[in-house]
């Protein structure tokens, strides 16, 4: 049972095996099938060091672009390579020549080589390109840039195709591709000119991101199989099998060596498509930022308008207490919260046994100054006689005004004694002073002093008839009760 599944996974392997020769089986004539009898191992040199193209490895193993094209040369056609190691092109040109190889695997086709050697078909064509810096936009028609300096390695063909075609564009001759793309980056030149290949694989492998593929000439690397001229007939049997290599083959190979990124429309599609994405967001950001500034701005706008409004509900409070508690004309205490204030003064005495005094005055003959100079004038020496009541008598004391041209000086913590020195200090004071207009002008006065069971009316009405007592006695004089 098993044995009959291996014979037949055996069968099946053998099937594929042979449909794939039989697909790339090349029909040799019998010459060329003699000739391959006769040379079973073909003996290649190669570019030792020339990558992506092809290059010898640390074991002399021959990879690279050319590599997989003489490998799969040799496979259909049905021999064996065998390589000869060189170490430089110009080593592999002499071996050639002196036929210590019999093919050079690639290898333009010129007169001068013609001498010792025969050409295969080129098999790969690839552009010459531009490589710019990654920022420079693709231009598809070199005419455009034409004016602008190119660095080129010194000795391609491509530099007589340049000076040709192009004998205005300034050219700048590299050693090789790695100066080519230093000019490129520090600017020295605007492009650098080489095979697209080349330029794709130090792109790619070498990591140069810096540096794009901007433009393409209308010249074309198109290498061929060099063949010692005494192997003529080596040519058509390598002819026939490169014939047989797939365009997917070739794009395979391709592939494996070089992924150039080219600028063209698809990318500059992609770019725009970023470019609208990022300018999408962008436009959002600044949108929503502007948005949130103006949220931000709106809510201080309301925060100093609320302030403001608090600040101005404060003024206006202390405006109404200010209005609740004293007299408009002069600005002391008015008679609302006199009483008051009397209220807690007769409280704060009866709980500390300690006293109170209280000081009515009045003005003497005030009618006649309304009726002489004008009810202002009254007013005006109202304000006057406030401001020195205010100056003679001490921050603990409170003065206010009882009504008219009458007023009540509260003295907490003072006897009667003290009350009459501070009510005749006054008396003295007003009598001094200089009126507005009038000039000297009088008071009198009643005073009196807390007594047990004393209340406001109390207190008040003994005041009273002592300021009674003081007009009667003849005014300007301070009397007790
Ligand atoms: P005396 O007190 O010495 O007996 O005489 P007097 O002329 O001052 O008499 P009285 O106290 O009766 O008169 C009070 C006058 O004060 C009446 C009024 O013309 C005046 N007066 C009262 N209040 C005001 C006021 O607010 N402004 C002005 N200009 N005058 C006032
Ligand atoms: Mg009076
Ligand atoms: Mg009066």
């Amino acid at each position: 049972m098993l044995l009959s599944r291996l014979v037949k996974c055996a069968l099946v392997l053998w099937l594929l095996a042979f449909s794939q020769s039989q697909l790339y089986a090349l029909e040799l004539t019998e010459r060329e099938q003699r000739f391959l009898q006769q040379h079973p191992i073909i003996k290649m040199c190669v570019d030792p060091n020339w990558m992506p193209y092809e290059k010898l490895d640390d074991d002399n193993n021959h990879i690279g672009f050319a590599a997989d094209y003489l490998n799969l040369v040799a496979e259909r056609a049905g021999f064996e390579l065998e390589v000869v190691a060189t170490e430089s092109w110009l080593q592999t040109l002499q071996y050639a020549r002196q036929r210590r190889c019999d093919i050079i695997s690639m290898a333009r086709d010129t007169e001068q080589r013609r001498e010792h050697f025969v050409f295969s078909q080129s098999y790969t064509s690839y552009p010459f390109v531009i490589a710019t810096r990654y920022n420079k936009t693709y231009v598809d028609d070199f005419n455009l840039i034409k004016d602008r300096t190119f660095a080129v390695v010194d000795g391609y063909a491509v530099v007589d195709y340049m000076q040709k075609t192009f004998p205005s564009t300034p050219l700048v001759k590299v050693e090789n591709i790695e100066q080519g793309f230093e000019k490129v980056r520090n600017g020295d030149v605007f492009g650098y000119i080489d095979s697209t290949l080349a330029i794709g694989f130090h792109i790619q492998q070498l990591g140069s991101i810096d540096i794009k593929v901007s433009g393409q000439l209308n010249f074309s690397s198109s290498p061929s199989i060099a063949i010692r001229n005494d192997m003529p007939a080596l040519r058509p049997i390598l002819n026939k099998a490169l014939d047989s290599i797939s365009a997917q083959d070739r794009q395979a190979i391709y592939n494996r060596w070089v992924s150039v990124r080219f600028d063209k429309g698809v990318d500059f599609q992609t770019v725009m498509e970023l470019f609208s994405i990022a300018s999408v967001l962008l436009i959002a950001t600044l949108y929503w930022t502007h948005h949130l500034s103006k949220a931000k701005n709106r809510a201080q706008d309301a925060l100093a308008a609320l302030n403001a409004i608090k600040h101005e509900l404060e003024l206006k409070n202390k405006e109404l207490e200010r209005l609740a508690t004293r007299d408009v004309l002069t600005g002391l205490f008015n008679r609302l919260k006199i009483e008051d204030v009397l209220e807690q003064e007769l409280e704060r005495v009866k709980r500390f046994q300690s006293s109170v005094s209280l000081i009515i005055m009045d003005l003497d003959h005030f009618k006649s100054v309304n009726d002489d100079y004008g009810h202002q004038t009254g007013d005006l020496i109202l304000q006057q006689l406030a401001e020195l009541l205010l100056m003679h008598t001490r921050k603990v004391d409170l003065v206010g005004r009882w009504g008219g041209e009458e007023f009540i000086i509260v003295c907490p913590e003072t006897d009667l004694v003290g009350a009459e020195i501070l009510a005749n200090k006054i008396r003295f004071e007003i009598e001094q002073f200089e009126f507005a207009q009038v000039g000297h002008k009088t008071s009198s006065f009643g005073l009196t002093t807390y007594r047990e069971s004393d209340d406001i009316d109390s207190l008040i009405a003994r005041a009273d008839h002592a300021l009674y007592q003081a007009k009667e006695n003849g005014r300007n004089l301070v009397e007790m009760a």
